[in-house]
């Protein structure tokens, strides 16, 4: 069985539709796909109707922008009831300062007298739920400036770049609690990306937000060297929390991100469907199924 859980479609930064993201997941030979958008679960119907058709079993996710002491972790959260009402309202709030930050971003590139529309940004991201860095990049691809979404962030969007403007993400803690709540479970991705890794998710903190409703790491990733992977695998051992892999697949949008690149090991696949059922039945929430086909 190949699973791979984290992955994203055109309705965040992924430039694949969700029917084409089933197929390609079929073609590149998994048997299990998990989409994950940051912040919307606006590609589950598409998906869905898609994986039947693709012969793919679909894990319905999404990925949630947050925050731990002012630095950004990304939590994905598999199979919470989408009606939740407060995980609904806290994923407004994200995408809310995801379109506030826009405008204010193009007012920084203008300051460095390059000049993008609104417009030009938002026609780009087309079906797009949640607006991101990704479709800025994308306009500055297109008007010459960069030749590649990895050069807009090393040059200008990344978060030491010039024209970095920060957004709200949802505090990690009480979003595990909502996630929870919602009948769904968690799993940090890539918690020790260069990008992210600030230094205090230490074994010592994983064991606490496991209290708080933790359920999984994501331990194979492309943004985790071998010996970052070992040590991450070895936490989630000692903790019995569950350790995922996943390609973080993003389309044409990211490269070296290929699906199945990583994938998530059968039995931990099993456990992490089992505490998500227990989870469903704890929170009385009427949550979505695993899709198999
Ligand atoms: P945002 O969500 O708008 O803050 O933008 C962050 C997103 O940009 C993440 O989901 C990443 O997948 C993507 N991203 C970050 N760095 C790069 C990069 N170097 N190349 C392509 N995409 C990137
Ligand atoms: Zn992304
Ligand atoms: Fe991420
Ligand atoms: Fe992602």
């Amino acid at each position: 069985m190949r699973i791979d859980l984290h992955t994203h479609s055109d309705r965040s930064d992924g430039t694949d539709p969700p029917r084409l993201l089933m197929r390609r997941a079929r073609e590149a030979g998994l048997d299990v796909l998990g989409l994950t958008d940051h912040d919307t679960t606006a590609g589950w119907a598409e998906a869905a109707e898609a994986a039947a058709e693709e012969g793919v079993t679909l894990v319905r996710g999404l990925e949630i922008s947050c925050e731990l002491e002012g630095h950004g972790v990304h939590l994905t959260a598999y199979l919470p009831d989408p009606t939740y009402e407060p995980l609904v309202e806290e994923l407004q709030r994200v995408l809310d300062g995801r379109n506030a930050r826009l405008p204010a971003t193009l007012e920084r590139l203008r300051d460095l007298g390059i000049d993008i529309e609104e417009e030009d940004v938002r026609r780009l991201a087309g079906d797009a739920a949640a607006m991101g860095r990704p479709h800025v990049a994308d306009a500055l691809v297109k008007k010459g400036v960069v030749s590649h979404r990895g050069e807009a962030f090393n040059t200008l969007l990344g978060s030491n770049g010039p024209a970095y403007v920060p957004r709200y993400a949802a505090p990690l803690e009480a979003m595990l609690h909502t996630v929870r709540d919602a009948g769904g479970v968690s799993v940090i991705a890539h918690p020790w990306a260069k990008r992210h890794n600030f230094g205090a998710l230490d074994e010592a903190r994983f064991a606490a937000l496991k209290e708080e409703g933790l359920h999984g790491i994501e331990v194979d990733h492309q943004d985790h060297d071998e010996p970052t992977r070992e040590r991450l695998r070895a936490i989630a051992r000692n903790l019995g929390l569950v350790a995922t892999g996943s390609s973080d697949y993003h389309g044409a949008g990211k490269r070296d991100h290929d699906l199945g690149c990583n994938t998530t090991a059968p039995e931990e696949y099993e456990r992490l469907l089992a505490l998500a059922e227990a989870a469903a039945d704890a929170s009385g929430r009427k949550t979505p199924e695993v899709l198999v086909p």
